[in-house]
């Protein structure tokens, strides 16, 4: 296998990714019907992995999806992709490695079973492209179209079913190109983005919206954990655009965003203006001391 391309774990085995293909029928390309989660590494090492495969398998349980590998063999194989696959990147790069599992290709005879499709790959994080995010602050527009409510299907599983926060993303970008769309339930409160939970910061109090509808992203429990160790009161509640446009700080939490502030949300400025506000900088320093990188440095070394 030549060493200087990148490789997947597909169904079994390595491949070079250049040699896989999904079936025309399989589950998770025509129905959505599918899960996956992504890791970030830092310096070439993956962070949080277990936690995110920890995930990956309840969300497969949410689908009644049986991958047929346990959770030890689905890190250890993320992790051989990961150890092939980053020496391949470039100097100051990182990647996401992902997991993607769908129940695998449409049965066609009566009593035919189908097989999961399981396929583990990294690709590079795109530093360059978000690099002024961590400049001048993200601008969030929550548009029209609400988050699908956890009754009809639960946000807290990662599938393959993004329709819902790819229109809203579609709305909010229509309107400004360069936004990040935070969707709101049909309350009119806070949920996420495509892919991140959003944080407001009050009085020194940090509140992000309930667990039961949002995905309970991995870097929020990060945050969450980090902000407790920081002595600052942290709350999971309901908070809707009066608590965001009178919010002191806001910012985005994901895998590969890490922490990043969070500048206008609907064109109103928050608070003082300062990127990142000073919990957030708090914030920030706390979990590149955990990261064991500065990851606001490292979005940063790619302005122009
Ligand atoms: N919300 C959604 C819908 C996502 O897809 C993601 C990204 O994975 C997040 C939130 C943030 O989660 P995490 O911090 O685990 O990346």
């Amino acid at each position: 296998m030549s060493q200087q391309q990148n490789v997947v774990f597909f169904n079994g085995e390595l491949k070079l990714e250049s040699e896989v293909g999904i079936p025309i029928r399989d589950r998770g390309f025509i129905y959505g019907d599918a899960v996956f989660d992504a890791t970030r590494t830092f310096n070439g090492r993956p962070f949080r992995l277990r936690e995110h495969i920890r995930r990956l398998y309840h969300s497969l349980r949410y689908l009644r999806i049986d991958p047929g590998m346990d959770p030890t063999e689905m890190e250890r194989w993320s992790l051989e992709v990961v150890n092939h696959n980053y020496p391949l990147l470039p100097p100051n790069q990182d990647m996401w490695v992902m997991q993607r599992i769908s129940r695998g290709v449409e049965a066609t005879e009566p009593g035919e079973d189908t097989t999961p499709t399981v396929l583990i790959e990294s690709h590079a994080i795109p530093f360059a492209r978000r690099a002024s995010l961590y400049r001048d602050g993200a601008s969030v527009i929550t548009p029209s179209t609400p988050r699908i409510p956890p009754r009809f299907l639960s946000p807290r599983a990662k599938t393959h079913n993004y329709l819902n926060l790819v229109l809203g993303e579609l709305e909010a970008q229509g309107t400004d190109a360069n936004s990040w769309a935070v969707l709101l339930d049909e309350s009119g409160n806070l949920t996420e983005g495509r892919g991140s939970n959003i944080f407001l910061v009050q009085d020194g109090v940090v509140a992000t919206p309930r667990g039961q509808y949002v995905l309970e992203g991995i870097t929020r429990g990060t945050v969450m954990d980090l902000a407790a160790g920081l002595d600052l009161p942290v709350e999971e509640r309901d908070l809707d655009l009066y608590d965001a446009y009178t919010a002191d700080e806001a910012f985005l939490t994901s895998t590969s965003l890490c922490i990043c502030p969070v500048s206008s949300v609907n064109g109103a400025p928050i608070g003082d203006g300062r990127i990142p506000g000073p919990v957030t900088r708090r914030l920030m320093s706390a979990f590149s001391d955990l990261a064991g990188m500065d990851f606001e440095a490292q979005y940063l070394s790619y302005l122009p």
